[in-house]
C-alpha cells in the first residue's frame, strides 16, 4: 500500500489535508434525529433521506475546523448493512457535505453480528478484512481506511469476539492501516492488549475505544502506560440506557437485562485535562459516537448541538480546565491523522 496516505471513501488524501478529525462516528444511524425535531421518519431506510439527514447533521463542522469524520460502523449494526454494500452511501455524504469521510470495517459483539461473520473461521475473517482494505467493503468499491470499531463485551471476550479481534490485528499488520477497538464501558481493555501483544501488533497503531466511560481513571492510566492510544469518543453521551443483547421478538412480560449508566462530560473533561497534564496528550483521540437513538437520552448535549457539541461546548470545557488550543489540536488533528495514515 502507498505509504503515508489516508484512504478516504473518495480516494487517498494526504494526512495534512484532513483538518480536525472526529474519529468515531456512525453516519448512517442518525434517525430519528436531527436533534429532537424534523428529520426523516423513524426507521426510514430511504437512501436519499439517510444521505440528506447526514449532510444536514454535519453542516456545522467546517466552521469548527473539522474536515474529516471517520465512520467506524461494524457489519450489521449502527447503519452498516450486513454485507457492507451501503458503505457506498458514504461517498455521497462526503461529496454533498464537502467533508472527508473514512470508512472503517469491523465485526461487533456476537449477538449483533451477521451469521456469515459468526460462522467464519480466523483465516477467512482475516482475508475478508484484508479484502475490505484492498478491494473495498462489500460491493461498494470503497476501501476501508481503518479497522474498527472491533468489539468486545462487558467484562468478557467471547470466542467469536477474540477470533474477530485477532483477524483485525492480522489484517492491520498486513495492510498498515490503524485499528480502533470497542470496549464495552472500558472493560477488558487490558485483555484486548494481551491479545494484541500475542499477535505482535504495533501498539502505536492501535486505539482502545470508549475509555472515557470506564469508572476508574487509574485503570485508564494503566491502559495508557502500555503505549496504545485512548479514545474519549462518547463525548456528549452522559446518559446511557442499553440492552446487553438484541431484544427478542417475543419477549415475555416482566424484568429484562438492561443497563443504565451515567458519565458526565465534566468528568470526561477533567480526566482529559489530568491525562494531558501527565504527558499523554499524544495518545488521546476525541469523538462523539453519536447515533440518533441516543439523542433523546441526552437532550442537553448532542440533543441540542448535534455534531457541533465536541468542537463547540466540549472544547470550551477543556480550555477552562487548562488544556491549550494547541493540545486540543494535537488530540483532534495530529493524533488521528497519524493513526489513519498508512504505515
Ligand atoms: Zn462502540
Amino acid at each position: 500500500m502507498t505509504m503515508g496516505v489516508v484512504h478516504t471513501v473518495l480516494g487517498p488524501v494526504r494526512p495534512e489535508h484532513l483538518g480536525r478529525i472526529m474519529h468515531h462516528e456512525h453516519l448512517l444511524s442518525l434517525t430519528p434525529g436531527p436533534w429532537l425535531a424534523g428529520g426523516p421518519r423513524p426507521g426510514s431506510s430511504d437512501e436519499d433521506e439517510l444521505v440528506a439527514l447526514a449532510v444536514s447533521a454535519l453542516r456545522g463542522l467546517a466552521a469548527l475546523g473539522i474536515g474529516t469524520v471517520v465512520d467506524l460502523s461494524p457489519y450489521g449494526v449502527v447503519g452498516r448493512d450486513a454485507d457492507g454494500n451501503n458503505v457506498a452511501l458514504l461517498r455521497r455524504i462526503s461529496r454533498e457535505s464537502s467533508l472527508h469521510i473514512v470508512a472503517g470495517t469491523a465485526v461487533y459483539l456476537e449477538a449483533y453480528s451477521p451469521r456469515w461473520a459468526v460462522k467464519a473461521d480466523l483465516k477467512s475473517m482475516t482475508e475478508r478484512f484484508l479484502r475490505d482494505a484492498v478491494d473495498g467493503i462489500g460491493a461498494s468499491g470503497v476501501r476501508a481506511g481503518v479497522f474498527g470499531e472491533q468489539a468486545t463485551s462487558l467484562d468478557q471476550i467471547t470466542a467469536h469476539e477474540e477470533k474477530c479481534l485477532r483477524a483485525a490485528i492480522r489484517a492491520q499488520r498486513e495492510s498498515g492501516l490503524g485499528l480502533t477497538t470497542h470496549t464495552t464501558h472500558g472493560s477488558m481493555a487490558l485483555e484486548q492488549i494481551d491479545i494484541l501483544r500475542q499477535e505482535r501488533a504495533d501498539l502505536s497503531r492501535v486505539v482502545i475505544g470508549h475509555m472515557d466511560t470506564h469508572p476508574s481513571l487509574d485503570y485508564v492510566r494503566e491502559v495508557a502506560r502500555t503505549g496504545v492510544s485512548l479514545a474519549f469518543d462518547t463525548i456528549g453521551k452522559q446518559n446511557w440506557d442499553f440492552f446487553l443483547e438484541p431484544e427478542p421478538a417475543n419477549r415475555p412480560d416482566g424484568e429484562f437485562v438492561k443497563l443504565a449508566y451515567h458519565q458526565s462530560d465534566s468528568t470526561r473533561a477533567a480526566r482529559i485535562a489530568a491525562l494531558v497534564q501527565e504527558g499523554h496528550v499524544d495518545q488521546i483521540l476525541l469523538a462523539q459516537d453519536l447515533t440518533g437513538a441516543e439523542v433523546y437520552l441526552n437532550p442537553g448535549t448532542h440533543g441540542q448541538s448535534g455534531y457541533s457539541y465536541l468542537g463547540g461546548t466540549f472544547t470550551a470545557m477543556l480550555l477552562e480546565r487548562g488544556v491549550t488550543e494547541q493540545q486540543v489540536d494535537t488530540m483532534m488533528r495530529a493524533n488521528p491523522a497519524r493513526l489513519l495514515a498508512t504505515a
